[in-house]
């Protein structure tokens, strides 16, 4: 039940949440089953954390899910710093940091992320925030979809 999971993994954030006076909106009221190892928390505790670390204090991020044919889709919306497209593919790289002033890391986030999600024969990838400045994380896992 991947609704749980993330509610989880927004649990364990809501001090670095706090700490900067964001709020993290969960959209999601219903279970949504998907065929997954439980080590997927890493790849919503990843990209939620990220959300918080790159976006301005007072922001909000906000995660929703979205059941599709075979696959469940989840996005992850900041009003962040956004990243560039020339950026978008080299983020998931290792050791890959694209503003290396001010926030730390280790540029390894991402890359965990995507090695999971293809062990996982799903999908990951980032796009603008439609709604103006920020990023939206997206990531496709397969539905269990129960035998009839
Ligand atoms: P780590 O997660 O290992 O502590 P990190 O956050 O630097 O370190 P990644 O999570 O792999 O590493 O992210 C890689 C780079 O992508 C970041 O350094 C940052 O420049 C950029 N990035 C990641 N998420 C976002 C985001 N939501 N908004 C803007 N830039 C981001
Ligand atoms: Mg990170």
């Amino acid at each position: 039940n991947v609704t749980s999971i993330i509610e989880h993994s927004t649990e364990i954030l809501t001090t670095h949440a706090s700490n900067k006076e964001m709020d993290i909106e969960f959209n999601a009221k219903e279970p949504h089953y998907v065929l997954a190892n439980p080590i997927i928390e890493t790849v919503f505790t990843n990209l939620i954390s990220n959300a918080i670390k790159y976006s301005p204090e007072k922001s909000k991020v906000v995660v929703d899910v979205k059941e599709e044919e075979e696959f469940t889709e989840i996005t992850v919306t900041d009003f962040g710093e956004g990243i560039k497209d020339e950026h978008k593919s080299t983020v998931f790289d290792r050791f890959k940091r694209v503003n290396k002033t001010g926030v730390r890391g280790s540029g390894l986030g991402l890359a965990i992320v995507k090695r999971t999600i293809e062990l996982h024969k799903g999908d990951v990838g980032v796009r603008d925030n439609p709604e103006g400045q920020g990023s939206v994380f997206f990531v496709k896992l397969k539905r269990y979809l129960e035998e009839p």
